[in-house]
């Protein structure tokens, strides 16, 4: 028996056992951090996706030096946001304004919600621009169902005609060109802010495009068709975002405050 204790002993000195379990520690914070922030982040977007792009693109009109503070508190206010929006008309800055009837939860989501503005650029005027050059139809059908309800529309359609041109919306790099069976020709570029974009159902792709190789903001992806499981519908762009962690958020809002910018 002491021998056998004295033998785990030499085996595990006690300094290596703790050493081996502070390092699993570490090893299952780091994970969970980076679990917790692919969340919030996915959250943000999705928070994002629901601010609506008239009351952004209003703003973005009439009030370019503060659309944030005003898109932030009608999100979150509207329709008692009157004596914020007053308090902005008259020129008092944002971090100044009299938050005074509105309670603590609606004071800390117009917060939330200016903070995401600042951070997240899908709105920002400038950085992102929408993928065709004439004006197009499209609806919102995030969320509608596909193939008899088995799966989800993940995406926006565009709707123009065959062989419209498509442009790149963002700066990124060229992740998959070619073809797959729902999107057909489809191009995938992989952002500067990490998100996928996906333009689908192409008649033609850009040939100088190559997988591997940057891609700007504005350059031609390829034209609009109806290829993969879009044959039997008219000609248009499947357009998608999907987050770094595997999710697909709705474009609609961004796309609609885009194409206002793109003009
Ligand atoms: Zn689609």
């Amino acid at each position: 028996m002491k021998l056998i204790k004295q033998l785990k002993k030499t085996i595990w000195p006690d300094s290596i056992v703790l050493i081996i379990f502070v390092m699993i520690a570490i090893t299952a914070i780091i994970v969970k951090q980076i679990v917790i922030h692919d969340e919030s982040k996915s959250d943000a977007y999705n928070d994002l996706s629901h601010i609506s792009s008239e009351v952004v693109i209003h703003f973005q009109k009439v009030k370019l030096d503060s659309w944030k503070d005003y898109v932030a508190i009608i999100h979150v206010c509207d329709p008692t946001a009157n004596r914020l929006v007053q308090q902005l008309d008259n020129g008092i800055n944002f971090n100044n304004l009299d938050w005074s009837g509105l309670n603590s939860e609606e004071f800390k989501q117009v917060k939330y919600y200016h903070h995401l503005l600042d951070q997240y650029l899908f709105f920002t005027p400038g950085e992102y621009q929408f993928p065709l050059q004439e004006p197009s139809h499209y609806t919102d059908t995030y969320g509608a169902d596909r193939e008899g309800g088995q799966r989800k529309h993940e995406g926006t359609d565009i709707f123009n005609q065959k062989g419209t041109l498509i442009f790149s919306v963002c700066n990124g790099t060229l992740e998959r060109i070619g073809w797959n069976r729902l999107g057909g020709e489809r191009v995938g570029v992989r952002g500067q802010d990490g998100n996928y974009y996906y333009y689908a159902h192409l008649d033609t792709v850009n040939e100088a495009l190559v997988v591997g190789n940057s891609i700007s903001k504005g350059e031609l992806i390829g034209t609009m068709g109806n290829t993969g499981d879009a044959i039997t519908t008219p000609d248009h762009l499947h357009f998608g975002i999907e987050l770094p962690n595997g999710k697909w958020i709705n474009p609609y809002s961004w796309l609609k405050v885009w194409e206002y910018n793109s003009r």
